[in-house]
């Protein structure tokens, strides 16, 4: 193991990644804001992260924030599933990008007899 793991409890859990719609762990997240300066993601949860390295935040700041940015981000795909809804579009793209995703439960609420 190496010296810095967190053994068997972890206290820094993962993104949820808004592109690729799966988990992203603490290391990957850290080295992706050292790069970047950001949480690549535009809710206010993630544009409040203003430390210099991610790892200054402890671990129940991160926590409020990767909660807060899935409250966000689910609240995002439901306003696209809404609009696919409205104007019957783009329905089987969004079910495309829902399947074996972290949010494929969402896929429930779209039609189900869409051809
Ligand atoms: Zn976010």
């Amino acid at each position: 193991m190496h010296a810095h793991s967190y053994g068997k409890y972890a206290p820094y859990g993962k993104w949820l990644h808004p592109k690729l719609l799966i988990h992203r762990p603490w290391d990957v997240m850290k080295d992706v804001y050292d790069n970047v300066g950001m949480l690549p993601h535009n809710c206010g949860f993630c544009r409040s992260v203003k430390v210099e390295r991610l790892e200054q935040l402890k671990p129940d700041q991160w926590y409020v924030i990767r909660r807060g940015h899935v409250t966000s981000f689910m609240s995002e795909w439901l306003g696209y599933i809404q609009k696919a809804i409205e104007n019957d579009k783009n329905v089987e793209l969004i079910i495309d990008r829902l399947a074996n995703s972290k949010i494929q439960i969402l896929k429930d609420l779209l039609p189900k007899d869409w051809r």
